[in-house]
């Protein structure tokens, strides 16, 4: 499986939808039947940070990963979805901040804050090097239910981002957008936005769904709870 390219917009790109390997791609949004909030996100936990991929924790149980450029909001929502303030500051501590951060949620259920993407400063070949990390982390994880996209409303669908649900698409990976910081947008503009990322989804992703989110009025964060329960509890 390539690694995410730095290079090529994923626009640019055909979709080949090759034979799925372990999942089928999810529609996000069905919820259990009979528990529709069964995991106490507050319960979440620390688990362990781990700089490469195949050092995760063991590959059992359901996760949900978290990824998105750096500064698109990622830690905040963590924090608001969790209700933990500092839960996600553990991934910004020196030295964590490119590895791959586990939350332990009870019931061999964890939420997985990847690595940011897409710093603008850091040397191309740091970036790649996190781009490898990345795809192996989604490609080898059997445990992984779906992949929590994050972009800044206001700056969604980078060719970064793009590119990621090109490739969840092509390993058949469920993926759930939070258009972040909405409470940056007034509430016209931000229904169009969400309109808008709605609309070009399935170029790049067959089933993705999106949502607005923002940590600051805690808009969309109930939405996200049902997505992350449904895939940590219902998902394949
Ligand atoms: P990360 O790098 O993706 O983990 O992003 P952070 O969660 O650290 O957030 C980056 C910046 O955006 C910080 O200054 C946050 O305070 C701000 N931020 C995050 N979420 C929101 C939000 O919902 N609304 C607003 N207005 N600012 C936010």
């Amino acid at each position: 499986m390539p690694a995410l390219s730095a290079n090529h917009p994923a626009k640019n790109r055909l979709i080949v939808h090759q034979s799925v390997d372990r999942r089928s791609i999810k529609r996000p949004g069905k919820l259990c039947e009979n528990d529709p909030m069964s995991i106490n996100f507050r319960q979440a936990t620390f688990l362990t940070s781990v700089p490469r991929a195949d050092q995760a924790p063991p590959d059992e149980g359901a996760e949900v990963a978290f990824a998105g450029r750096s500064n698109a909001g990622k830690s905040s929502a963590l924090n608001t979805i969790t209700e933990q303030r500092g839960l996600a500051r553990t991934s910004k501590t020196p030295g964590r901040t490119q590895q791959i951060n586990f939350f332990d949620l009870g019931g061999n259920q964890r939420l997985v804050d990847l690595p940011g993407f897409g710093y603008a400063r850091v040397p191309q070949a740091m970036k790649e090097q996190w781009q490898r990390n990345l795809t192996r982390y989604l490609h080898i994880r059997h445990s992984l239910r779906g992949l929590i996209l994050l972009m800044d409303c206001r700056h969604p669908l980078t060719d970064y981002d793009q590119e990621i649900l090109v490739w969840c698409a092509d390993v058949g990976l469920a993926v759930h957008i939070l258009l972040t910081k909405s409470d940056k947008l007034k509430r016209g503009p931000a229904a169009n936005k969400l309109l808008a990322v709605r609309r070009q989804l399935p170029g790049f992703h067959p089933h993705a769904s999106v949502q607005l989110f923002s940590a600051l009025n805690r808009t969309g964060v109930n939405e996200a709870r049902r997505v992350l329960d449904d895939w940590l509890c219902c998902g394949a």
